[in-house]
């Protein structure tokens, strides 16, 4: 029997595929794009597969869509997904399936003047043909509007013989980007690094129709400023040389112009950048020149993961270590894991790039399954900024301030030199916390177990979990006092108050996620920053990372302790990759420079380590905790969320779950517990750990345990995490 049912999936949350006949007439394959009726209405899908019957009883595809088929690798990325995460198939779908909107603008209708005046005129038409005088081509709507008429008057004029059309193929989206460029000198290091990327590179195009082992992982294991990204370019000319395309994956913030224009002044052109502030019309003319192969090189944010290349050659993950490539709802996946099957798929090496790598990385170059290659110095003879602490509670800021008297002088001597310093605090906003001096009632969300934090330039308490904005109020709400309510601790905004009236005169700039204007207005702010617009840089983690700031000779790190204090098990190497970052910003151009971190615990191994340069003895110490406990990357972890907007039935359905949760040998289930946000988005938030050691299948256990449990009733939703990244 030939193959007449088509299985096919739908970008919603299902996890099942659906039957449906093929009409006589219609041709279809696994991978087409296709409308299909799905209860009252006309659903897009993707076949995902064909197979043998009558499909007698079943509906019928309406259609297929006119864009090119989903091809294998990228199916097989969405099947993957799916099945490691435990998200829905038809979820997974929705990640990889984009369809040019309705407007591409890649091949349009022109028309132009062709024959004689039509028999009947009239001033319309008329205009029209003055309009068109001189043999341009123009499109359809454009001609209307110079003439001021309607599209119908061009039509008629087309079927008259008057006009004629043509399909106009608009530019190209990008010049392509030529290897032979600008190529760098490469110091020997560099060199040695390179040769390895490209051969990787070459090797995998050799192979890529063989059945050769897999393409290899390779991490750049690089001090900041040694030059990764240069490096990584020539792994990237060669991609380009063998006529294969290339993946750049890069934290949402880190693609700035700046980094586009590095690109362009290696390779002669910008690369096409993929993040959520490409224009509608500009991602349609990417998307399709990706899938055609005329578009050689996206740089993007974790979504481009998903784009359907043609013949991907490499792939590369900048900030490998970066936690922002951890998607947190919806899908769960880790962009840079899932960047490693997306290059086993297409037979493409995938270079991983950090200063700081994670201890997963770390662990799998250990174990042989990732490659290595170092550049454990500086370009140009730079030297690493030093370090050094200031301690607190001998070097004490004075009452009601947060810069120590040290810190402050440094500063002061920076911009006096023309120099520009940072001071790094990771809190937003202007005081984490209000408190009531009267009875001691502390401002927290309605829908959250979270303080409101302060935001001053808006004048308003926000909670940073769910969004809820209120006004900050004149009394307290719990004793009724007025002007009772005070800021604790600081935010950005609160040293920047306090920057402007130690130092009034210097130039000073917050940048935090908060930034007025959002995503587009902070790159554009740290492009200015880069060039030296201002003279000290109060930010947030946004600002510690991959961003080069070739002034900066100064960073001040606020309150190194953050972080150390929490519960979490990641948070040491957390705090310890970020403090490197950030104070890896300082002495990236001719100056060097240096890092003054406030901390209350100078002893602190994460401290201590960071100010020695240790980094590998903090990393071993980090690794074996780890082994010992049992933890990602020597075990596997999963968290299942059990949440509702009722408590009791959130908790009871946590507990049910536990009943039947039925643990293999090697595998533990802890909880259920509160959530460490026991309360989000008014939800109660219950949660499972199911710790397993690494020879377990967790995600068949937990795909059996979660259908044992059965449905979940009422609000209550269960929410899979593999390898969470706070626990
Ligand atoms: P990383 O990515 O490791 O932080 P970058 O690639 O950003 O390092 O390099 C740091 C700085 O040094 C950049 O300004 C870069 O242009 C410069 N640089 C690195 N290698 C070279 C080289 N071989 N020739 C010229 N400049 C280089
Ligand atoms: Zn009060
Ligand atoms: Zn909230």
């Amino acid at each position: 029997m030939t193959a007449r049912i088509a299985e096919v999936l739908i970008p919603l949350a299902l996890d099942q595929t659906y039957s449906y006949a093929v009409p006589a007439g219609l041709d279809l394959a696994a991978g087409d794009v296709v409308a299909v009726p799905l209860g009252p209405r006309s659903r897009i899908g993707v076949v995902w597969e064909m197979r043998p019957g009558s499909g007698g009883n079943l509906k019928p595809v309406e259609g297929r869509i006119d864009v090119p088929p989903m091809r294998p690798a990228l199916r097989k990325l969405v099947d993957f997904v799916a099945r490691y995460t435990l998200a829905p198939k038809g979820s997974a779908l929705g990640l990889a399936l984009r369809l040019p909107g309705d407007a591409p603008d890649v091949t349009r209708v022109g028309v132009r003047l062709a024959g004689p005046p039509p028999e009947r005129m009239t001033p319309a038409r008329h205009r029209v043909i003055e309009a068109a005088a001189g043999g341009l081509v123009h499109t359809k709507r454009d001609l209307a509007k110079l003439a001021d008429v309607s599209t119908g008057v061009i039509d008629g004029l087309v079927d008259a013989g008057t006009l004629e059309t043509l399909a106009l193929t608009a530019a190209p989206v990008v010049e392509d980007p030529d290897p032979a460029f600008a190529r760098p000198d490469l110091s020997p290091d560099q060199r040695a690094a390179a040769q390895t990327l490209a051969a990787a590179v070459a090797t995998a195009a050799a192979e890529r129709a063989g059945t050769a082992p897999p393409p290899p992982v390779i991490l750049i294991d690089g001090v900041t400023g040694s030059g990764k990204t240069e490096v990584y370019f020539e792994a990237v000319a060669e991609a380009l040389r063998l006529g294969r395309q290339a993946l750049i994956l890069m934290p949402e913030i880190a693609l700035t112009s700046a980094f586009l224009e590095r690109f362009a002044a290696r390779f002669g052109v910008r690369p096409a950048a993929w993040h959520s502030a490409v224009g509608t019309r500009r991602r349609d003319r990417i998307l399709t020149g990706v899938e055609a192969g005329s578009v050689k090189v996206v740089a993007g944010a974790r979504s481009a993961l998903f784009l359907p290349f043609r013949d991907l050659g490499l792939v590369v993950v900048d900030e490998e270590h970066e936690q922002a490539y951890k998607q947190e709802d919806g899908v769960c996946y880790h962009t840079r894991d899932m960047a490693i099957v997306r290059g086993r798929l297409e037979a493409a090496p995938v270079l991983l790039a950090s200063a700081t790598p994670s201890i997963e990385t770390r662990v799998n170059v250990g174990w042989g399954r990732f490659r290595r290659v170092a550049l454990p110095e500086r370009f140009g003879g730079r030297s690493l900024p030093s370090i050094t602490t200031i301690d607190m509670r001998r070097d004490p800021p004075s009452q009601g301030r947060f810069l120590s008297p040290l810190l402050l002088r440094e500063v002061e001597r920076t911009v006096a030199a023309g120099e520009q310093a940072l001071l790094f605090l990771n809190r937003r906003g202007f005081a984490p916390l209000t408190l009531c001096r009267a009875c001691g009632h502390r401002t927290s969300c309605p829908n959250c177990s979270a303080w409101l934090v302060e935001h001053r330039f808006r004048r308003a308490l926000v909670c940073h979990h769910c969004g809820h904005t209120e006004r900050v109020p004149e009394a307290c709400v719990a004793c009724g006092s007025v002007g009772s309510l005070v800021p604790c601790g600081p935010g950005v905004e609160r040293i920047a108050e306090e920057v402007a009236q130690c130092l009034p005169e210097a130039r000073r700039i917050v940048l935090s996620s908060d930034f007025p204007g959002g995503t587009e207005r902070l790159r554009t702010e740290l492009e200015a920053v880069a060039k030296g617009e201002a003279d000290i840089v109060i930010g947030t983690q946004l600002v510690a990372k991959g961003h080069n700031f070739p002034g900066m000779t100064l960073v001040g790190v606020l309150d190194a302790d953050i972080g150390l204090t929490s519960g979490d098990p990641r948070a040491s190497e957390r705090t310890f990759q970020l403090l490197q970052q950030v104070t890896g910003r300082a002495g990236r151009g001719a100056k060097p420079g240096r890092a003054l971190v406030q901390t209350y615990q100078p002893e602190h191994p994460v401290i201590a380590a960071l100010v020695s340069g240790e980094a590998e003895r903090f990393y071993a110490e980090e690794t074996a905790a780890r082994e010992a406990a049992g933890l990602p990357p020597f075990g596997r972890l999963a968290a299942l969320i059990v949440s509702g907007e009722d408590r009791a039935a959130a908790e009871a359905h946590g507990r049910a779950l536990a009943q039947v949760s039925e643990p293999p040998p090697g595998v533990m289930v802890l909880g259920p517990a509160e959530a460490p946000l026991a309360l989000i988005r008014s939800r109660y938030r219950f949660r499972l750990l199911v710790k397993a050691v690494r020879e377990v299948n967790l995600q068949a256990y937990l795909r059996a345990w979660l259908a044992r449990a059965g449905k979940p009733r009422g609000s209550v939703r269960v929410a899979v995490d593999i390898d969470p990244m706070s626990f």
